[in-house]
């Protein structure tokens, strides 16, 4: 299977991210949230313009869900998905490098950890989790596809099986080490707290279902 690689700059943030530069690392969670629920506003959008597509409130939420014996939180949508391409576009590259420059700039003028006031992205999840998956479907498309990277040296795309439309991201939640704490990701109401302080004004159902030990 070939593995592709990062571009450049995506790279260096991917680096920044897997070295936990960010003492918040809970944030990942607020950023995953809320490329869930831009993606779900697409659809939302979408059917107000298309009669094919009916939006149906009760459709719609996001899952969080984390199993403590395989050490995986996962994180689903019923968005509107991503495409093979998507998946290569949007995951592959950053997608506003324009303003992670300006954040980087800002951050070094005043010493200040703004990270927490912009959105980061999709590559914080690598602050927690030592593999990423994500299996999409999307939207007016036959065929699923599994993006997959432990970080740095890349990531791989295959087509896979899903029955709906949306995009489940799978966090294998790091170990703990003696300075780090990861386990906490895989709490009820850690996580919770955590989506109480961040994701309070979703306008979408976030679910929470909890495994294992
Ligand atoms: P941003 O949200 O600022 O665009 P991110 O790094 O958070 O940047 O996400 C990059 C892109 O990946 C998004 O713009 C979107 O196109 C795509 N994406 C990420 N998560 C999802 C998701 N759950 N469903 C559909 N698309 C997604
Ligand atoms: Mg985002």
């Amino acid at each position: 299977m070939e593995k592709k690689q990062f571009q450049a700059e995506s790279k260096r943030l991917l680096e920044m991210m897997i070295n936990s530069i960010y003492s918040q690392k809970e944030i990942f969670l607020r950023e995953l949230i809320s490329n869930a629920s831009d993606a779900i506003d697409k659809i939302y959008y979408k059917a107000l313009t298309d009669d094919q597509l009916v939006f149906n409130q009760e459709d719609y939420f996001i899952k969080i869900a984390a199993d403590k014996d395989s050490r995986t939180l996962t994180i689903t949508d019923t968005g509107i998905g991503m495409t093979k391409e998507d998946l290569e576009n949007n995951l592959g590259v950053i997608a506003k490098s324009g303003s992670l420059a300006f954040k980087k700039e800002n951050e070094a003028k005043d010493g200040h950890n703004i990270i927490g006031q912009f959105g980061v992205g999709f590559y914080s999840a690598f602050m927690v989790a030592d593999v990423v998956t994500v299996i999409s479907k999307a939207l007016g498309s036959g065929e699923a596809f599994k993006w997959e990277s432990e970080g740095a040296d890349g990531y791989t795309i295959v087509p896979c099986d899903k029955e709906t439309v949306g995009t489940e991201i799978i966090l294998k939640i790091k170990e703990n080490t003696e300075d780090e704490q990861y386990d906490e990701y895989l709490d009820e109401y850690r996580l919770k707290a955590i989506i109480k302080k961040y994701s309070d004004f979703i306008r979408y159902p976030i679910k929470m279902d909890i495994t294992g030990r």
